[in-house]
């Protein structure tokens, strides 16, 4: 089965040259429609698709699907089903909205019915997250993380290189774009201090990701192979990993981060595929200083993607500024390790979670992917073109995740991750 959707086709539907929804992308989302129901979408350009209804009339009957796999608020039930499916329904719609495809284009009463402009549409999480697993497989960040936080000549602890390390975060307070996050309380002590206090955080950051979706592994102890892993993989989305660093740094001694991560964190709403992304592989830094042991050694070529990213602090009433531009082809494990490395001791991985890549920085101040390493911890506040100053995040400031691949004609993005952070709920009455 074809996966690629040929970079020449044409939809029928308009779709502007900046956008980031070509008919080569058709993402994966869910949102409530007009008529009230939530249900699961996908977009040509600013055109909304509703899959329920176009699996109501048939349209992927062939494609081995459960009964209402659409007719769900979440994409979870789609997500349960394996990659064929995935593709076929993708293939399928790229062929209904095709150019070539003129009886539909003419089909003017039924399309009125399943498109909706995407202004009209309340957008929802696309998928309800079981479990949260949050990596740290960016080798600059991780670099500069501990050089601030420990040692700058032993930055990276030794099991680093060997494994892909990670933690379990939790699922319940992850939002779709367009939160409003309210500052943490919490404790905090600086080296100097001698007891912890309680407040709101000082030290709010971004923390610049990308996720990836699961469909279901297997059970019984099996694990999921580092050469199959890609098959469990059913897309990504931004990732704003929200971080409260001053409570990060007194708590997370010696079990990890707690309550500095999971007050919140947002992602993108449109789930891009794996096979959308295909034309944008891109080689994972070499590892041979230490070799990875066999079951993380991944033989492919072609093991990352080359995404474009982009970070952007919009203060209340101010301009945007751009703070950061990485590349998600920078990460030093692929998510194909991350994910074979979750699995191996026999964890189960379920249809609809989300597993984080780890902040991503790249090599160069400019792409630093948080606050904590662009500010580093808040020795070198940076400029903002409202004429004032960040080393961190202050309250009424929208921060704005954006990503897209591009290459030739060909772009296909994943749309906005926002959120914006707001005052913190009084804590002195508690
Ligand atoms: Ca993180």
């Amino acid at each position: 089965m074809k996966y690629v959707i040929d970079s020449k086709l044409e939809s029928f539907l308009p779709v502007s040259q900046q956008s980031d929804f070509p008919i080569q992308n058709i993402p994966f989302g869910a949102g409530r429609w007009p008529t009230g129901e939530q249900v699961c979408l996908t977009r040509i350009g600013d055109t909304v698709i509703n899959l329920s209804l176009i699996e109501k009339n048939n349209f992927f009957q062939h494609c081995g699907l459960k009964k209402h796999t659409f007719n769900q608020k979440t994409l979870n039930t789609f997500l349960s089903h394996k990659k064929p499916a995935w593709r076929a329904v993708r293939n399928t719609i790229a062929e209904i909205f095709s150019k070539e495809n003129k009886e539909f284009e003419k089909n003017i009463d039924f399309r009125k019915k399943i498109e909706c402009h995407i202004s009209k549409i309340s957008i929802e999480m696309p998928i309800n997250i079981g479990d949260y697993t949050d990596f740290y497989a960016s080798k600059e960040h991780a670099t500069n993380v501990g050089s601030m936080f420990r040692d700058p000549k032993n930055a990276l602890l030794p099991n680093w290189s060997h494994l892909p390390v990670g933690y379990h975060g939790r699922s319940s307070t992850i939002f779709s774009t367009g939160k409003e996050i309210y500052r943490p309380n919490g404790q905090k002590k600086k080296p100097s201090d001698d007891f912890p206090f309680f407040g709101p955080s000082e030290k709010i950051d971004f923390e610049l990701e990308v996720g990836f979706i699961t469909g279901s592994g297997p059970r019984n102890g099996d694990c999921i192979s580092i050469e199959s892993a890609e098959d469990s993989i059913f897309g990504l989305v931004l990732l704003n990993d929200w971080s409260a660093r001053d409570i990060q740094q007194w708590e997370y001694v010696p079990l990890g981060p707690f309550l500095a991560k999971n007050f919140a964190s947002c992602i993108s709403p449109w789930i891009v595929t794996l096979d959308a992304l295909e034309p944008f592989r891109s080689d994972r830094p070499v590892q041979n200083d230490p070799n990875p042991l066999p079951y993380l050694q991944q033989s492919r070529s072609g093991a990352n993607f080359n995404i474009d990213l982009q970070v952007g602090i919009k203060p209340e009433g101010s301009e945007e500024t751009i703070i950061c531009e990485s590349n998600f082809k920078y990460m030093y494990w692929s998510i194909a390790q991350q994910l074979a490395h979750h699995s191996i001791n026999g964890c189960i991985i379920n249809a609809g979670d989300l597993m984080g890549s780890g902040t991503i920085s790249g090599p160069s101040k400019g792409s630093y992917g948080s606050m904590l390493e662009i500010s580093w911890n808040g020795k070198e506040p940076i400029d903002l073109s409202n004429g004032t100053k960040r080393s961190f995040i202050e309250d009424n400031d929208t921060v704005i995740l954006r990503g897209s691949a591009i290459k030739k004609d060909l772009k296909i993005g994943f749309g906005e991750c926002v959120s914006k952070i707001i005052p913190s709920k009084s804590w002195k009455t508690r």
